[in-house]
């Protein structure tokens, strides 16, 4: 059998996916976000997440947490509590208490496309209602992966295209495997295998504690603002890379999330010549 086909994007397949505002735009067109992240143990995950939504484009952001008073403090254009979203977060930050399973659970409840990271992939199975139709996107690094695939993480590492395909399959979720090239597929549906997307933007500056919440965060805003599932997490994967290298070095995560906006203007330039 063939191996899938495997795909890079360029500035210009992104720049066709992003919206941008126009006279008939208002806040809650452009898409509202809901971030259930953060935890009294992790409170700055909430904020990273949160920013890069806010970065990302939404409309607006609502945060679903109990550190609220430090993502205020960051962004006081958040709204607070629950509400109606256009997607979710659910993840960063999120510790496993009985109060984060119980976050989980309402964010699963509300039918709407969601990001699912960090400590939500273990816990997300057993909180789906059976009923649920909205699609997920999974977004583990390798470690992640392995324990949903029930593999050792170094079999991630060495089969990275078969990890991809298999978590998209199995769960029928849109997949993000983080890693040096991250990789994005969708869930297979009758006809050809869909391609498997290898981000060209990752830079090894990412390697920084708080960037994979910037990331959830940045594709649950390109979510609500009505792109695919395959298209947000194609999109974030690249903005995101490219965020981190407009940065100066080393950057921190709190700069790839302010840096997003110059990536999407980057990426929207015509090309020279
Ligand atoms: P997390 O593991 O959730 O903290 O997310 C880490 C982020 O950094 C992901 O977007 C990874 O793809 C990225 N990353 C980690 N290590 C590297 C690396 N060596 N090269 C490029 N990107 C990386
Ligand atoms: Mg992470």
């Amino acid at each position: 059998e063939a191996g899938p086909e495997v795909v890079a994007p360029e500035h210009a397949d992104i720049a066709a996916l992003l919206p941008t505002p126009g006279p008939e735009s208002d806040k809650y067109r452009r898409g509202v976000v809901g971030v259930a992240a953060g935890s009294e143990r992790y409170p700055g995950a909430a904020v990273l997440a949160v920013s890069a939504a806010l970065r990302g484009g939404a409309g607006a952001v609502r945060y679903l947490g109990p550190p609220a008073e430090a993502v205020l403090a960051r962004h006081p254009e958040v709204l607070v509590g629950h509400g109606r979203v256009q997607a979710w977060v659910v993840g960063p930050g999120l510790d496993d208490a009985d109060e984060g399973r119980e976050r989980l659970a309402a964010v699963l409840a509300d039918d709407v496309p969601t990001v699912v990271d960090a400590d939500a992939l273990a816990l997300f199975r057993d909180a789906l209602p059976a009923d649920r139709r909205a699609p997920l996107i999974l977004t583990p690094h390798a470690g992640e992966a392995a324990r949903l695939l029930g593999v050792d993480r170094e079999e991630v590492e060495a089969r990275r295209l078969w990890a991809v395909r298999e978590l998209a399959s199995r769960f029928g979720a849109t997949t993000l495997l983080k890693g040096s090239t991250t990789l994005v597929t969708v869930p297979p549906t009758e006809g050809p295998p869909p391609p498997v997307i290898a981000n060209p933007t990752g830079t090894p500056w990412l390697a920084t504690a708080g960037t994979g919440d910037v990331l959830a965060g940045l594709i649950g805003s390109l979510l609500a603002a009505g792109l695919a599932p395959g298209e947000a997490a194609t999109a974030g994967a690249y903005l995101h890379g490219l965020a981190a290298r407009l940065c100066p070095e080393p950057p921190v995560a709190s700069d790839v999330a302010a840096a997003l906006p110059a990536a999407r203007r980057l990426i929207a330039e015509p090309d020279p010549g």
